[in-house]
């Protein structure tokens, strides 16, 4: 995928914003790094919409269309003195209205990760797996009490 400048940004802004809530957004855009979990967010003290480009490249157009939407619906209700957060009425309504999604979607690379201790007894070579660590110093082999030691530890999604 392309790199968007910020020119190109705000383009895109301006059009997803003048095709599904028929008026211009007029405000700044621009993509921030060091959000995390979050696709985007809107800042009402400056008027400023963030955008997560880690979002817009795992999880392709259609998905950052949809995080666009949703900060466009708390800009475009804050700017007409509306109720423009996530629990106000007005807000739930523009949402459905121009088809917003309420959440988005976690990205697959901070997805829960799930990590498998894998344990082996030094005398039987019995295999232990675990979902976290285990005090070798207290916890030996069921089968024969001797040592366990750490043989693997494995990160999956
Ligand atoms: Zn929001
Ligand atoms: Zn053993």
């Amino acid at each position: 995928m392309e790199k968007m400048t910020q020119a190109q940004l705000k383009e895109l802004v301006n059009e997803i914003s003048l095709t599904y809530f028929d008026k211009p957004y007029q405000d700044s855009v621009s993509f921030n790094n060091r959000l995390r979990t979050t696709g985007g967010r809107y800042i009402p003290s400056k008027r400023k919409i963030e955008l997560n480009p880690k979002f817009r490249r795992e999880l392709g157009e259609e998905e950052f269309t949809g995080i666009i939407k949703h900060e466009l619906c708390h800009y475009h209700l804050h700017i007409e003195g509306k109720g423009y957060k996530h629990r106000d009425k007005d807000f739930r309504k523009l949402l459905k209205k121009t088809g917003s999604p309420r959440f988005c979607q976690p990205l697959p690379s901070v997805e829960k990760k799930t990590t498998i201790y894998t344990y082996t007894c030094v005398a039987c070579q019995h295999v232990y797996k675990r979902r976290r660590r285990v005090n070798t110093d207290r916890y030996r082999c069921g089968k024969c009490r001797g040592k366990l030691k750490l043989a693997e530890k494995t990160t999956r999604k």
